[in-house]
This record gives C-alpha cells, structure tokens and sequence, in this order.
C-alpha cells in the first residue's frame, strides 16, 4: 500500500497521491553562459537523454545571478520540469522562480529570517512554483544540533512546513536527508506518519557508486516497500546515468514500478571467453532507455547461459567470438562478437513491436 500525501504539481508533472514515484537527478556541472552554443546543445541533449532513461525531474545549482540567462533558457527547453537548488540568498530563490524554474529546493534555516522566506514563497504562490523543504542532518538550526537528529530533523521540517502552511502556501515537499541511512529511514518514517506532505527520499553525501547503491538500497528500498516516498533521488558520486538508473532498479526490485529492462548478467569467471561485462557496458545506456517491460540476459559461457536464456525474453550467451542469441529460451540466431550488439537490439525491437 502507498501512503497517500497531496498532490504537488512540478511544472507537467505531478507527484503525491497515486502518482508515479519520480525520478529526480540532479545535473553536477557548472552553468555556462548561453553564448556558448554548442555547450548549450550537448546540455539539452544530455538532458533528453536523461529523459528517455526514465528521469522526471532536473535539478540545478543556482549559485549566483550571474547565470541568469543560461537558467532562464534551461527552463523554457528543458524537456524535463526544472528544480533550483537554492542557498542563504532569498533574492536568488526569487530570481530562479522569475527565470521559470518549476520547484525551488530551500533550507528556510540557512535563508536567515522569516520574512525573506515568505518573499520566496508568496512569488512561488503568485507563479505556482513548488517548494521543497530539503533538510540535511548537517544543516539543523544551531538549538537542535544537540538533540535526537531523527527528532530534530522531523521537527524542523515540520516547524518550517507550517511556516508555508500559515502563508496558505500548499505546494510543499519535503525531505529529511541524512549522511546516517537509520538517521534518514527512521526521519522519514516517522515524518511519514505525521504529514501528508509528499516526501522527496534520499541519502546525502552517499559517495561512490558502491556505497550510493547500497546505502541507498536499504534506506529508501525500506520506505518505499511501506508505501513512503513520492519522488527520490540516489546521490552518486558518478555520471547521472548511475543515479537514474539505480532509482529504476531499486522501484522494480520493490515493485513501484514495472517496465524497463530488467538485465541479468553474469559476473565472469574462469571459463569465460567471452567479455560479458564488457558487452554489459557497452550497451547499458541504450538498454537503460528502452521502458518495455522484459528480461535480456548476457551470459559469458555455455554452462549457466542456457539455463539463463530459458527464463529470459532475450539472451546472448557468448563463447569465444561467437554469440548465440536466445528468444524464449530457443536459440534463433548464431553471430560473430561483432554483431552482437546490433542482432539484439534488432530482436528486442521486433519483441517490443510485437507487444
Ligand atoms: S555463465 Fe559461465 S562465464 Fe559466466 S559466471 Fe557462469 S560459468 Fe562463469
């Protein structure tokens, strides 16, 4: 069972209530100024492709105002809704939601006073912009440093919610983020059962890969198996690809969502002679953006392939420079290694067209 919160529109999205769990990253890479096309280009490609990778939502620092016509651009042709992440300058906060932004991501703590806060919010009132309410365990107020931090952090952002609440601002997200995943499952959970904000889900500073995902993993796939949670985002220390990715393998592997590939692969070992790993990261990104629901396994021998294949839609099980490509568990096609990659994704192709 999802645990219902408000609707909370985020430029042409929704989240809350029985909407989908999006999917945020956030882009990690200096602004430039506008002037610099072929800059902007491979940033708007970058962004459709995180798009078609299953992301619904982009977030950007918005450091200074020295970026305002490269961030007023963005969120005119982003094709995905844009989020500023905004620090300590409410002029800026302001600026972002007059440059189009969809949602600003706000400490209200480190704004300084409260009236600077309602300026924000009754503009992103006036322009139907979203706020999120993004606590971290590192940046409480310096009265709650001392205290529980799950109780501290559940308290301040409920504190500051009412904030927005009492200025009859209804568009609010919150999250409760922590370096600690008890620290971050427990805030949420409890947070969870005391609001109906809906609640942006994530573990800060989560580091490389490895510990991202796992960390990750046991935190948020806790919570979103109890029904807590409206959108997230995994922080990697990596390319963006990992993040998005890793948020659509851990809604599958709690079933939030379905669709997608789902890959099996073999790790290698001493009988391989076929580089099924290499094979994996070659096509990863293409197979990442397919949205069909089915299961395509690379193999890297005879002795597990097979069996693998049988349970798969499609399946390439490798032997030295060949590769034998399984539909269904029957073996339709043989191909040099160098053909591979074009002979399956013809195959799931014709699978996908066929559904
Ligand atoms: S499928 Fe073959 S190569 Fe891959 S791990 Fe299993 S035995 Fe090793």
């Amino acid at each position: 069972m999802r645990i219902k919160k408000h609707i909370v529109n985020i430029g042409n999205i929704a989240i809350g209530g029985e909407e989908k769990i999006a999917i945020q990253t956030m882009y990690s890479l200096p602004l430039k100024p506008l002037s610099n096309k072929e800059w902007y280009e491979e940033l708007l490609f970058t962004l459709r492709s995180y798009a078609t990778m299953g992301c619904d939502i982009v977030r950007f620092s918005y450091p200074s105002r020295d970026h305002e016509e490269t961030f007023r651009a963005i969120c005119k042709d982003s094709p995905l809704p844009v989020v500023a992440d905004i620090h300590f300058d409410y002029e800026l906060a302001k600026e972002a939601i007059l440059c189009g932004a969809h949602k600003i991501r706000i400490n209200p703590g480190n704004i300084g006073a409260k009236w600077k806060v309602k300026e924000v919010v009754e503009l992103a009132k006036d322009r139907n912009v979203a706020i999120r309410i993004g606590l971290n365990g590192g940046s409480l107020p310096l009265s709650k440093r001392n205290e529980d931090p799950v109780k501290a952090m559940v308290e301040t952002a409920l504190e500051y919610a009412s904030w927005l609440e009492s200025w009859n601002f209804k568009q609010t997200v919150l999250s409760v983020k922590h370096t600690d995943v008890e620290h971050t499952y427990n805030s949420y959970a409890s947070l969870a059962s005391l609001c109906d904000y809906p609640l942006h889900l994530g573990v800060t500073e989560a580091g490389s890969i490895v510990s991202a995902v796992t960390r990750s993993t046991w935190a948020l796939g806790r919570l979103l198996s109890q029904g807590i949670g409206d959108t997230m985002r995994i922080s990697i220390s990596d390319d963006n690809i990992y993040e998005i990715a890793a948020a659509k393998e851990i809604l599958r592997t709690v079933g939030r969502e379905k669709g997608g590939i789902h890959l099996i692969s073999c790790p290698k070992c001493g009988r391989s002679t076929f580089d099924s790993s290499g094979f994996v990261k070659k096509i990863e990104h293409k197979l990442l953006s397919i949205q069909s629901d089915l299961t395509v396994a690379i193999m890297g021998c005879q002795v597990n392939g097979p069996g693998e294949a049988a349970s798969a839609d499609i399946a390439i099980t490798g032997i030295g420079n060949k590769a034998f490509l399984y539909v269904k568990g029957k073996l339709v096609k043989e191909v040099n290694e160098r053909d591979a990659e074009e002979v399956l994704f013809r195959y799931i192709q014709e699978m996908i067209d066929a559904q």
